[in-house]
């Protein structure tokens, strides 16, 4: 219970929240008089619509000033706001903006989470004029309701539940068998760079425990690797183990091949054969890896044949050609001798640590808003707010006003992942409009 997404009904007495709160629930739960202040207690009740459960919580009231039991249902008040995913300021549109109003939408405007300001008593289509006046609250368009007769409540329900941040994936045991929760790794690179000779380290050197298991491809085989870091899938391992392997043959069918396997992993080790520098296949390579969303670690491998000039050319190309890795971990090992391997597991660890990171709403949601102010999106396209709806990976859902377009999508997404340290990881960003 303690993880349902939270619901918060504000709004001064007497506008109709109890009403509003069984509306919701569909049965009496709460004291209903028509007195004001006499729902004083903050009433949490687990809600449910669209097979979506919620916490909804009335908050009692709202007073500004007045006696001490008053202040302490606005200390209530603004303890369930902290909590809430989403807010329902409740004003009663038969009597318009009164100065209690105006106090709770101050507050409200300086949240950093969906606010719906609800017109109730609309009960009826004569009413709804009453709802512009509203609009000088300053939180946005009036969604007229009578949660008395239940007008309007539906469609409200609806947007709420729209706008709840992702269910929790239920807790999954780690099942070897369906690789489920295990971090999938990707070996690519060209032709004869060293990745089987890689691979065949890998396993040898963690005296690992290997099972096989048929890929998610057709033809491909997985290998699950037991580590010091926990299992780790090797993607479309096929060729790697079999002493005489079926060539490769060209580039492109190995980038085909690297591609399908990226598409299934985690984190790309993308291996590079340092004898011959980086290339324009690695480049093309490189940027297809990351095109498809999946964090690299840079192996330079054979690196123990290039002497110290060479060594400083590939690292030169290295940041001509591969610029755009950003922070990647670059690592210069040799797959043939072991040298620098043991530095492979940290990488990895690194980047499934950041694939497991869960970042509290607050520090999400100041980055987006520093980034919205250092370069606001185009075409008065904004996010009024952020979560992150899960992990593994890390998924973020932002709220905005309308369309992000995908290179301010972009540039959002590089700023979550520099302030949090997610450069090694997937992440999925998830936008949705506001409002219907
Ligand atoms: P709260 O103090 O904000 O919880 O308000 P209540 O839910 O107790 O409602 C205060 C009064 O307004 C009650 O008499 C309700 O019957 C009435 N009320 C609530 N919603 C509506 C509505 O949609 N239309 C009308 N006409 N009256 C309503
Ligand atoms: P793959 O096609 O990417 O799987 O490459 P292989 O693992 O088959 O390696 C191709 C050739 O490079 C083989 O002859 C390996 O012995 C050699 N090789 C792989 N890694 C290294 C290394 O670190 N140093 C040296 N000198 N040779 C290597």
């Amino acid at each position: 219970m303690a993880d349902l997404p939270v619901v918060a009904i504000v709004g001064r007495p007497n506008v109709g929240k109890s009403t509003l709160m069984n509306r919701i629930l569909g049965k009496r739960v709460a004291i209903v008089e028509e007195k004001p202040g006499v729902t004083r207690d903050r009433k949490e009740v687990e809600a449910e619509w669209r097979g979506r459960p919620f916490l909804l919580v009335d908050t009692g009231g709202w007073m500004a000033g007045g006696s001490d039991l008053d202040k302490k249902v606005s200390n209530q008040s603004e303890l369930a706001i902290k909590d809430a995913d989403v807010v329902l300021f409740v004003v009663d549109a038969k009597v318009g903006v009164t100065e209690e109003d105006a106090q709770v939408a101050n507050l409200l405007r300086a949240l950093d989470r969906p606010v719906h300001v609800l017109a109730n008593k609309v009960d009826d289509t004569s009413h709804e004029a009453l709802i512009w006046e509203l609009m000088a609250l300053g939180l946005g368009e009036p969604v007229p309701i009578s949660a008395l007769h239940g007008r309007g409540t539906g469609d409200l329900l609806d947007v709420i539940v729209d706008e709840l941040p992702e269910e929790e994936p239920e807790p999954e045991q780690s099942d070897m068998e369906e690789g489920e929760g295990v971090i999938s790794v990707a070996l690519v690179g060209r032709p004869n760079v060293g990745k089987s000779t890689l691979f065949n380290r890998l396993i040898g050197e963690d005296r690992a425990v290997v099972h096989d298991m048929p890929g998610t491809t057709r033809d491909a085989v997985d290998t699950v690797v037991e580590t010091e870091i926990g299992p780790l899938r090797f993607v479309d391992t096929a060729g790697m183990r079999r002493k005489s392997r079926i060539d490769e043959g060209t580039e492109y069918f190995s980038m085909v091949r690297a591609l399908k396997a990226v598409d299934e992993a985690d984190v790309a080790l993308l291996v590079i054969d340092a004898t011959e520098g980086v290339t324009h296949q690695d480049q093309r390579l490189a940027e297809r890896v990351d095109g498809a969303g999946c964090p690299i670690v840079v192996l330079l491998n054979k690196w123990e044949l290039l002497d110290e000039d060479q060594r400083k050319d590939v690292l030169y190309q290295l940041g001509q050609r591969l610029h755009f890795l950003g922070d990647a971990a670059v690592l210069r090992i040799s797959a043939l001798t072991g040298r620098g391997v043991h530095r492979l597991l940290p990488a990895l660890e690194n980047s499934i640590d950041a694939y497991h990171t869960r970042i509290p709403t607050r520090q999400v949601n100041d980055v987006i808003r520093r980034a919205q102010q250092a370069q606001p999106g185009p075409h008065g396209a904004r996010v009024l707010y952020a979560t992150q709806g899960a992990s593994d990976p890390p998924t973020f859902t932002l709220f905005a006003n309308k369309t992000i377009p995908a290179s301010y999508l972009r540039y959002l997404e590089r700023q979550l992942r520099e302030a949090f340290g997610l450069e090694a990881t997937p992440i999925k960003m998830r936008v949705r409009r506001r409002g219907s």
